[in-house]
């Protein structure tokens, strides 16, 4: 039903996802729910979004965000895809649980979709409700707003909004929706559901939306297909690269949880590296590591392989000619995610202008680090406490390690090239503090919000650990507890996806 409120409309909506052909997308509304209630919204975004936090709390803007009332100027849709889930090809997938109202332009001139997730099933549902339950819809909230503070790319939560409705999956759980705001929502997947079916026509409108949208520099290249995919390229090395070097585990990288425009999007059994193990993995469906920490680059690639694939018969008409010309291009992929992942890790060890030997310094870190449990986030952040010529200040970092002494060895090594490079140690700190957080969303305290929220109805830990991941590079010595890594009874050793 329309919304017929007698002023503005809740959002400015300016929808040209909705104008692509039908075959694009399923048009539906969400599914209305019993009792809408709002849990959280993310007042900051709102803003940012031209939106008034104030009506959004209001029981005409609850009912938006629970998908009871369709706001004027929406064109809810479900959005067609396909992808590779773990390596095999899934045809149809598409928004199962998720219904696009929408763009709006925010205040910086970005479009930006809204959607509900957990809105009700949709012609791509299979065999599934359409639902989300309120846990992974917390951790999605969580970990995507904590993701955001880190200055990494990502989808982002704007709401909240428990459902009332009970959904079943092992046990009875609460439902809930949440309002995910992104660039936009075309995969991998979107690309290789046309080409799948050989539907050249709508690549091409597709890679038109997505340049005129994400790369507009591309429409000016000699070769805008190619350029679109030296784009999306582009982007995710640097993504990627910024995951690794917080500790960042996506979890379920498959074609259809890839962004063309750039950022981290799926969140479910992600998680945050405690001890750094390249082979550390948490999602309990992920039994072979297809996904472990350490692959994600080349996973990366191979996602991006599937996507110049795709875009294969856009790029030149003979297939020979466009298959050298998209590999050749890939090719360059390891080497872009290299040079971003290298100057990263540089500058958390303090090291800014490159100097020989300066990888095998940050490896051989890496494989003490490895050897001896080290915390990744404890072990970098406590860098930038002790950088400089004094040992002093070194069991901050040193006890973090099994044996300690080989923390010690490598200190030298460290110490003598810090020595040899051009800026004060107070210079190097505050580089390595910009890169080296104090607070990730670490999985016990991400559990221990959730728990309390679903068993409990308690939102405060929920509340408190966002406030505290907001600020994650700022020191907040009055909430240490959220930087300790977990006692040993407290350890998450696996992550669910819950859908
Ligand atoms: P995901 O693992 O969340 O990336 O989802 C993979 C596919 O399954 C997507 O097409 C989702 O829309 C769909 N899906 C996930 N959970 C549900 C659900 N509860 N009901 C319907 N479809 C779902
Ligand atoms: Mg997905």
């Amino acid at each position: 039903m329309p919304d017929t409120a007698d002023r503005a409309p809740l959002f400015l909506f300016d929808n040209e996802y909705a104008q692509l052909p039908e075959r694009f997308f399923a048009r539906l509304p969400p599914t209305p729910v019993s009792e809408p209630r709002l849990i959280r919204l993310n007042e900051g975004l709102a803003r940012d979004l031209g939106l008034d936090p104030q009506r959004l709390r209001m029981p005409e803007g609850v009912e938006v965000l629970a998908g009871n009332r369709v706001p004027e100027g929406a064109e809810p849709l479900a959005m067609a895809y396909a992808g590779y889930q773990f390596g095999n090809w899934v045809p149809q997938l598409g928004d199962g649980r998720a219904i696009l109202l929408g763009e709006v332009v925010d205040g910086n001139g970005v479009r930006r979709d809204v959607q509900l997730k957990g809105s009700g099933p949709t012609p791509f549902s299979r065999s599934g409700d359409g639902r989300a339950a309120l846990g992974p819809v917390l951790r999605e909230y969580i970990i995507s707003e904590a993701m955001w503070a880190l200055g990494i790319p990502t989808t982002r939560s704007l709401a909240v909004v428990a459902t009332g409705d009970e959904i079943r999956r092992e046990t009875n759980l609460p439902g809930a929706v949440l309002t995910r705001i992104a660039q936009s929502h075309i995969r991998v997947g979107t690309f290789q559901f046309f080409a799948a079916r050989r539907d050249e026509e709508a690549l091409q409108l597709l890679a038109n939306h997505v340049i005129a949208r994400h790369y507009p520099e591309a429409a000016e290249a000699e070769h805008p297909i190619l350029a679109l995919l030296a784009g999306v390229m582009e982007r995710q090395a640097e993504l990627i690269a910024r995951w690794q070097l917080v500790g960042f585990i996506h979890g379920v990288m498959n074609t259809d949880n890839m962004s063309v425009a750039g950022e981290t999007i799926d969140y479910g059994p992600c998680a945050f590296m405690d001890n750094y193990h390249p082979e550390t993995v948490y999602s309990s469906i992920d039994r072979w590591g297809r996904y472990a920490y350490g692959n994600q680059p080349a996973i990366a690639h191979w996602n991006l392989a599937g996507l110049a694939n795709a875009l294969l018969p856009l790029i030149a008409t003979k297939p020979e000619t466009a298959v050298a010309v998209a590999q050749e291009l890939l090719g360059t992929f390891p080497q872009r995610f290299e040079s971003f992942y290298r100057a990263g890790l540089e500058r958390k060890l303090g090291l800014s202008e490159r100097q020989e030997g300066d990888a095998a310094l940050a490896e051989a870190l890496l494989a003490r680090m490895a050897e001896n449990q080290a915390d990744f986030t404890l072990t970098f952040r406590g860098l930038s406490e002790i950088v400089g010529p004094s040992a002093a200040n070194d069991e901050i970092v040193r006890r973090l390690f099994e044996d300690p002494s080989a923390f010690d060895e490598w200190a030298v090594a460290w110490r003598n090239r810090l020595e040899r490079g051009e800026r004060s140690p107070a210079e190097c700190r505050d580089d390595m503090r910009s890169l080296s957080p104090a607070f990730v969303p670490r999985n016990h305290r991400v559990e221990e919000a959730i728990d309390a929220a679903v068993a409990r109805d308690d939102f405060e830990p929920f509340e408190q650990l966002l406030e505290v991941l907001a600020s994650p590079f700022d020191d907040q010595p009055s909430q240490q507890r959220y930087a300790a890594p977990p006692r040993p009874e407290e350890v998450v050793r696996q992550t669910f996806c819950g859908t």
